[in-house]
C-alpha cells in the first residue's frame, strides 16, 4: 500500500499531485525552525517588519492568477473565486502589514509611579486550517501571527495543502525570513496534534469543525495553551415580510450556494415569515436556477463540486430521500457533484440544525419577531446570520438578540480583514480580523515602574 499523499482534482477525480505525509519528526523539525528564527523576527524594528510583510503581499498579489489555478485544481472552488480568495489574501497581508506599528501599550494613571503595558508576541504558534478556504483561511492566521511577531507552524488541511505550499515559497521569495512561516503537509490527527502537544508551540489557533475543536480545547488544558477557535455553524437568514422582498430573495441563494455551501458562515437556515413566504420562495427558487454547477476552471460556473468522494458521502446523508421544493442538476462523468437543494422539512429535522456544509438549504416560516429570534437562537451554533427588514429599529432589536458574532443587515455579506469575525456558543472562541485579532496573538504584559 502507497504511504504517499495522494490529491486529486474533485472535478475529474484525476490525481494531480502526490508527496509523502509528513511525519511528528517533520513537524518537530519546522517547530524546532520556527523556535530558531523567532528571537531575530521578534526583535527586527517594527518599520522591517511591516514592510516584509507588505512585500509578501505585494508578491501574493502578483501570483494571483497562479494561485487561483492551485485552489482550484485541489479543491474544486470556481475559478473566479479562487482569484477573488488569492486577491483578498494579498489585502489580508496588506492590511496585517500595516498592523504591525499600530498595535500600541498604553500607560495607565498610578499613585507612586507609571504603569505600562506591552503586547509580547507569544513565540511560535501552531496554525491548523481546513480545506474550504485554503489559502484564504491560511492568511487570517499568518497575516496576524507574524505581523505580531511570532512565528508559525501552519498545518493546511491535508486534502487541500498546495495553494499553502505555494504561499510558503511566495514569502521567503519576498524576504520573510526562513523559518518564520512553516508548512508541515500531514494528518490532523498525527501532525496537527503534535502542534497540540510540543511544549515549544504556545498558542494554536484552528480553523475545522466543532468535533475537533473540542478535542483541541482538552488536549490545550494540560499546558494552558493559548487557543483559539473558529468551527461550524448553521446560521439564520432571517426575512421580515416588510423585507426587500426582491433583493433578499435574489441574495440568499449566494449566502448558501456559494463554495458548494463548503462556508462556515452559510446561511443554510432560511427564516421567512409566513406573510410573505410563498412569494419568497417562488423568488427564492427562481432566483436559485442561476446556480448551474459545472466545470470551476470555467469563468461562467457558478458552482463546482464538493471537495472530495467522502464529502459528497457525508452531505449525502443528508439529502439522499430530502423531500426537496427545488433540485438543481449536476454534470455526468467523473467529478464530486452535488446540486443545489432548497427544501422546508418539518422542523424536527436534522437537516434544520445539523451544519451539512454542503448546497443544501432549508426554509422555515416564522410568525412574529420573537419567533424568529427563537428558531434562530435554537442552535448550538452561533457564528452569522442575517436580518431583512425596512424597519430599522426592529434590525437593531434583532441583531442585538440574535446569539451569534458576525452578523450583517439588509446583505448576507459580514466577513471583512478589518472587522472582527467569530463565533457564539459551539461556533467558536476568540475573533479573527481587524485589530482585535492582534490581541490573540500577543501576551498583555503590565510593568509597574516607581518614580517617588
Ligand atoms: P476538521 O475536520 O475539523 O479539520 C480541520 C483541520 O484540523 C484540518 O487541518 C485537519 O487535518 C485538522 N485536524 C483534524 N483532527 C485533528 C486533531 N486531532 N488534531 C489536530 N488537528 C486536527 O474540519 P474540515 O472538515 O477541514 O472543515 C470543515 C469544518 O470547518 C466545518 O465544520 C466548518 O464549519 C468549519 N469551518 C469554520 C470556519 C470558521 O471560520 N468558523 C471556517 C471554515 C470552516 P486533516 O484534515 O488534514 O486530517
Ligand atoms: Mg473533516
Amino acid at each position: 500500500m502507497s504511504t504517499l499523499l495522494t490529491l486529486r482534482n474533485p472535478a475529474t477525480e484525476a490525481v494531480i499531485h502526490e508527496m509523502p505525509h509528513a511525519t511528528v519528526d517533520d513537524v518537530d523539525a519546522a517547530i524546532a525552525k520556527a523556535t530558531a528564527a523567532s528571537p531575530a523576527w521578534r526583535k527586527m524594528a517594527p518599520v522591517d517588519r511591516s514592510r516584509l510583510l507588505r512585500r509578501f503581499a505585494d508578491t501574493v498579489a502578483a501570483h494571483a492568477d497562479e494561485l487561483a489555478e492551485i485552489e482550484t485544481r485541489n479543491m474544486g472552488m470556481p475559478i473566479g473565486n479562487s482569484r477573488w480568495c488569492a486577491n483578498m489574501v494579498a489585502d489580508v497581508l496588506h492590511y496585517f502589514s500595516g498592523a504591525v506599528e499600530k498595535h500600541t501599550g498604553s500607560s495607565i494613571p498610578v499613585a507612586g509611579g507609571v504603569d505600562i503595558t506591552f503586547h509580547e508576541p507569544l513565540g511560535v504558534v501552531g496554525l491548523i486550517t481546513p480545506w474550504n478556504f485554503p489559502m484564504l483561511m491560511a492568511s487570517w492566521k499568518v497575516g496576524p501571527a507574524l505581523a505580531a511577531g511570532n512565528t508559525a507552524v501552519l498545518k493546511p488541511a491535508e486534502i487541500t495543502p498546495l495553494s499553502s505550499m505555494r504561499l510558503a515559497e511566495l514569502a521567503l521569495e519576498a524576504g520573510i525570513p526562513d523559518g518564520v512561516f512553516n508548512v508541515v503537509v500531514g494528518p490532523g490527527s498525527t501532525v496537527g496534534w503534535r502542534l497540540v502537544e510540543h511544549p515549544d508551540v504556545r498558542k494554536v489557533a484552528f480553523t475545522g469543525s466543532t468535533e475537533v475543536g473540542k478535542r483541541l480545547m482538552k488536549g490545550c488544558a494540560d499546558q494552558v495553551k493559548r487557543l483559539t477557535l473558529e468551527l461550524g455553524g448553521k446560521s439564520a437568514n432571517i426575512v421580515f415580510a416588510d423585507a426587500d422582498i426582491e433583493k433578499a430573495a435574489a441574495a440568499a441563494p449566494g449566502a448558501v450556494f456559494d463554495n458548494s455551501g463548503q462556508d462556515c458562515c452559510s446561511r443554510s437556515r432560511v427564516l421567512v415569515q409566513r406573510s410573505v413566504f410563498d412569494r419568497f420562495m417562488e423568488l427564492f427558487i427562481d432566483a436559485s436556477k442561476a446556480w448551474t454547477v459545472g466545470d470551476p476552471m470555467s469563468p461562467d460556473t457558478a458552482m463546482g463540486p464538493l471537495v472530495t468522494a467522502g464529502h459528497l458521502a457525508a452531505v449525502r446523508q443528508f439529502s439522499d430521500g430530502l423531500e426537496t421544493v427545488y433540485t438543481g442538476e449536476v454534470p455526468t462523468g467523473p467529478g464530486y457533484w452535488h446540486p443545489v437543494m432548497i427544501a422546508t422539512p418539518a422542523y424536527d429535522a436534522p437537516v434544520c440544525h445539523e451544519e451539512i456544509f454542503g448546497p443544501v438549504v432549508v426554509v422555515i416560516p416564522f410568525d412574529d419577531e420573537a419567533d424568529a429570534i427563537r428558531i434562530c437562537n435554537d442552535s448550538i451554533y452561533g457564528l452569522s446570520g442575517s436580518v431583512w427588514t425596512r424597519d430599522g429599529s426592529k434590525a437593531l432589536r434583532v441583531v442585538r438578540a440574535m446569539d451569534s458574532g458576525t452578523l450583517s443587515v439588509n446583505s448576507n455579506s459580514s466577513v471583512r480583514y478589518s472587522t472582527p469575525f467569530g463565533g457564539f456558543k459551539q461556533s467558536g472562541l476568540g475573533r479573527e480580523h481587524s485589530m482585535q485579532v492582534l490581541d490573540h496573538y500577543t501576551e498583555l504584559k503590565n510593568v509597574f515602574i516607581a518614580t517617588d
